[in-house]
């Protein structure tokens, strides 16, 4: 066998396409290893969000290009939204590699791979998806509790500063079916957790012109699967989180009490520049909505600082927002401009580095503060926490898990292992994580 090595930057969206890579590979004679060192293959995974992913791909290919000097034999590969959007800039930077492939041309790959044996330089970026049934391709997942199952890929939003609907294109849902069968799978391979995937997970179904086929129904029907295990579904978009997905979300047992619903201002004219479709009150609204149905709900969320125009006061009504809303966590990012987007092109309306940098500074601060004061309402409470990690310290066992709302939990025994679902009573909280010990 040859050895394989994948570097992967980025979203779960990438980490699932990595592993879909992998497993392809395998078939082809590509063993993968963690240790780049001894590849014969190095595929790089990239991620163009904002222009540091970027710059790590090309700071790494620089890393490889060297190394194939030593051994010219070394295949060189790069993937993903970088790649489907900046071939011509790789091919310039970097004519030591030997295949560029876009997002849509995963599954043929073994078609690709077979040119770069016979040393061709090729370079496979479509914008429409190259057809095949996924499920006919195995998959090397990493993780071995959680599997990710990608839902829909792509988007159709447009919002001003984000580059997916480019790289990704527009949605595209997989049939129920396909989907249940992998989850089936996955569940006979001892998974104890699925989540499913999507850059607007809430839009499942609109491309299929099938009412009936929503996340919702889809919850519905995994949830009746047999055995024990987890469900989750990320990302939402605020507008598309329907009363039925609430619904099925509360009449199905396994799907987590977890919602991500990236809020990214908290300004309703900054949502407009953004082109988000919602305004603050009507994001508001949701959050209440959700906490009112559950209890013990977690709601994370995604900001950015600094978008173009935004003013002091706008900021301040993002921090605002946080607070009121008790937002549990959030990922937090300075803008950064991206080509194509229309937001990159508002040159005039950037806000300077320094200024950005400060308010992610205090974006960060108002996020530990709401990560700590949302683990402390936990204090005290049982929940129940599937075990993902075990390590030795100081002689003891601790295991590492999260409960069903996404929390992560610590905590000593020897009695359970990976995989097991544990009652844990909650007696320390800090910012990012709970401590406690398990109960009958
Ligand atoms: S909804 Fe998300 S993925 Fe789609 S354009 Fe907006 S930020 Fe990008």
């Amino acid at each position: 066998m040859k050895k394989l090595y994948i570097e992967t930057l980025g979203c779960q969206m990438n980490k699932s396409d990595s592993e879909r890579i992998s497993g392809i590979l395998s078939h082809f004679g590509y063993q993968e290893t963690d240790n780049q060192k001894e590849a014969d293959l190095l595929i790089i995974n990239t991620c163009s969000i904002r222009q540091l992913s970027a710059d790590k791909a090309y700071s790494q290919l620089g890393v490889w290009g060297k190394r194939k000097k030593d051994k010219p034999e070394l295949k060189i590969a790069i993937c993903g939204c970088v790649a489907q959007q900046d071939k011509d800039k790789i091919r310039k930077r970097a004519p030591y590699v030997d295949l560029i492939f876009g997002t849509h041309n995963i599954y043929e790959l073994p078609a690709l791979i077979k040119k770069i044996e016979n040393n061709e330089k090729v370079c496979a970026i479509t914008n429409v998806p190259f057809a095949e049934n996924q499920n006919n391709f195995q998959i090397n997942r990493k993780d071995s509790v959680n599997a990710w199952i990608p839902i829909i890929e792509g988007c159709n939003n447009f919002c001003t500063y984000c580059v997916v609907p480019y790289t990704r294109g527009r949605e595209r849902s997989r049939i129920p079916e396909e989907i249940i069968k992998e989850a089936q799978n996955i569940i006979k391979q001892g998974f104890k957790e699925i989540t499913l995937l999507g850059q607007n997970v809430d839009s499942y179904g609109k491309d299929l012109n099938n009412p009936n086929i929503t996340l919702a129904n889809l919850l519905r029907s995994l949830n009746k699967l047999e055995g024990k295990f987890r469900i989750r579904f990320v990302t939402s978009y605020p507008s598309d989180i329907t009363d039925d997905l609430i619904k099925a979300v509360d009449e199905c047992e396994k799907v987590c009490r977890y919602f991500h619903i990236p809020m990214q201002s908290g300004n309703s004219r900054i949502l407009k520049e953004m082109n988000r479709r919602y305004t603050k009150e009507e994001y508001y609204n949701i959050v209440h909505k959700i906490r009112n149905k559950f209890d013990g709900v977690t709601i994370t969320s995604d900001f950015i600082a600094g978008f173009p125009s935004e003013t002091e006061e706008e900021f301040n009504d993002t921090l605002e927002a946080m607070e009121e809303l008790e937002l549990d966590y959030s990922n937090t990012a300075a803008y950064s401009p991206r080509e194509f987007t229309k937001a990159g092109k508002m040159t005039e309306k950037f806000i300077p580095d320094d200024v950005k940098s400060a308010r992610l500074e205090r974006l960060n601060a108002k996020n530990r503060e709401m990560a700590l004061l949302s683990n402390k309402k936990f204090s005290g409470k049982i929940l129940n926490v599937l075990v993902e990690e075990q390590t030795v310290k100081d002689n003891k066992v601790i295991l590492n898990g999260r409960a069903d709302n996404n929390k992560i939990v610590h905590f000593e025994s020897e009695k359970y292992k990976i995989g097991d679902f544990v009652n844990v009573k909650i007696n320390k909280a800090q910012t990012w994580c709970l401590y406690g010990e398990p109960v009958d």
